[in-house]
């Protein structure tokens, strides 16, 4: 949608091809209704939460950066409001709102869009045209093709992935691609126990083979399969792939971050010193969440009914341990119709960065999640698909 705008409003030709009978149905779901369009960090803050191939955005972001796609949305009437981690919404709180706001504007440059057409090839001819033929239609001769068929997840919004096998007949090479911002799956019953506990202000690191990759702090929540919740899906996108490596992963989840272990052991000397009385079940009220004390108890090896003023120096130390070094195995991830985004995808090495076009073919232009780029939560993904949509729309009108 945004490459057609922009090549739009550059005066070319432009028609729109859309396998679904609506454009724009994941667009219409993102942040859970609200649409995280962009984040409000500078160029090289919103490059950071591209864990790969952020370099190659540079071009795009400084064709579009999230202040002039904040501008672009607000002619269109869509005003913004920035939240906590700078991520940018639209006012009125409604994604819907935001497709609308497209829909109208490709309304008025008198757009061709043809929804309900799956397009199936895009072949060239000898005199540099390309034909794009789509299942059941009459095939499209054009001069130009953008390509922008999204990646593999919420195959239901459309996004099947076709536009790998599209691009592969035509030579690019594809990284395969797989889900990130993904729930990981535990097989470890305790987990499974915990289904909808979140907890806030924790760390998790990410294990594999015994050997820490990644360490990340703030939100996480259990599920009936596994973990989820904002550093699980940050974790994950390492996590699918080391997993697909047949790697031993794990989850160290760290339940006291703000407190090393030291620190930790005193604070628990102190706490079963003035309620010698109390039970450790209950003593445990006090820093952990109830659902989590028995797995914590459970974990160190002690007898939850014990007084607190017997518990011995070694139990203690057993139980700050569980504390900080709380063990999950993963097993494996959701399906791509549960994750966020997608990771690989057409090989940067066959798309120019400064305009989108594909090297190998003249006139073909790539862009969005399509690409192998994709960051974390945050309004990072949306806003690639805009600003390398709106780079690919202003090269092939140019
Ligand atoms: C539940 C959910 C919430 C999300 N929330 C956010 C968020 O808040 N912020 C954020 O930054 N990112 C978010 N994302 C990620 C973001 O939505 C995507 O990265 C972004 O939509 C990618 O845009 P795209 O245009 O490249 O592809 P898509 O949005 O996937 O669009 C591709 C389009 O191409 C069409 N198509 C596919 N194949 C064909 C074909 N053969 N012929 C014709 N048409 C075809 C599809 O039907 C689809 O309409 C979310 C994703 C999901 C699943």
């Amino acid at each position: 949608m945004m490459a057609a705008i922009t090549a739009a409003r550059m005066g070319a030709k432009v028609i729109l091809l859309e396998k679904k009978r609506r454009l724009g149905i994941k667009l219409a779901i993102t942040g859970k209704g609200r649409c995280n369009f962009t984040n409000a960090a500078g160029i090289e803050a919103f490059i950071d939460q591209i864990p790969q191939n952020g370099r190659f955005l540079y071009s795009a972001l400084n064709a579009m950066n999230p202040e002039s796609l904040i501008q672009f949305f607000e002619d269109l009437g869509v005003y913004a409001k920035v939240e906590r981690g700078g991520r940018v919404f639209p006012a009125s709180d409604s994604a819907q709102e935001v497709r609308d706001a497209l829909l109208a504007e490709l309304n008025r440059l008198q757009v061709d869009v043809r929804t309900g057409w799956k397009v199936v090839s895009v072949e060239t001819d000898r005199e540099g045209f390309f034909r794009v033929k789509a299942k059941n239609r009459p095939a499209i001769k054009c001069s130009k093709v953008v390509i922008a068929t999204g990646g593999i997840t919420y195959p239901q919004t459309g996004s099947t992935g076709d536009g790998y096998d599209l691009l592969e007949t035509l030579g690019h090479r594809i990284v395969t691609p797989r889900p990130s911002l993904v729930p990981l799956r535990s097989e470890e019953s305790w987990v499974h126990g915990l289904k909808g506990l979140s907890l806030r202000n924790v760390a998790a690191e990410l294990l594999a083979d015994g050997n820490t990759v990644q360490r990340q702090f703030g939100e996480m929540l259990f599920t009936d399969s596994g973990l989820s919740g904002p550093i699980i899906l940050t974790l994950s996108r390492r996590a699918v792939t080391l997993l697909d490596e047949g790697r031993e992963v794990a989850v160290r989840i760290d339940l006291k971050p703000a407190l090393d272990r030291r620190t930790l052991d005193v604070r628990l000397t102190r706490d079963f010193s003035d309620m010698p009385c109390k039970s450790l079940k209950n003593a445990l009220e006090c820093v952990l969440p109830r659902r989590l004390i028995p797995v914590i108890i459970n974990r160190a090896g002690v007898d939850p009914n014990k007084r607190c003023s017997e518990i011995k120096r070694e139990e203690r130390h057993r139980l700050a341990e569980s504390l900080k070094a709380l063990p999950v195995r993963i097993t494996g991830y959701a399906s791509p119709a549960e994750a966020i985004v997608t990771q690989g995808g057409v090989n940067l090495r066959d798309v120019n960065p400064s305009t989108m076009e594909s090297k190998l073919v003249k006139g073909l232009y790539v862009c969005g999640e399509l690409l192998d780029v994709d960051g974390y939560t945050g309004g990072f993904n949306l806003h690639i698909a805009f600003a390398t949509g709106f780079l690919a729309g202003r090269s092939a009108a140019d």
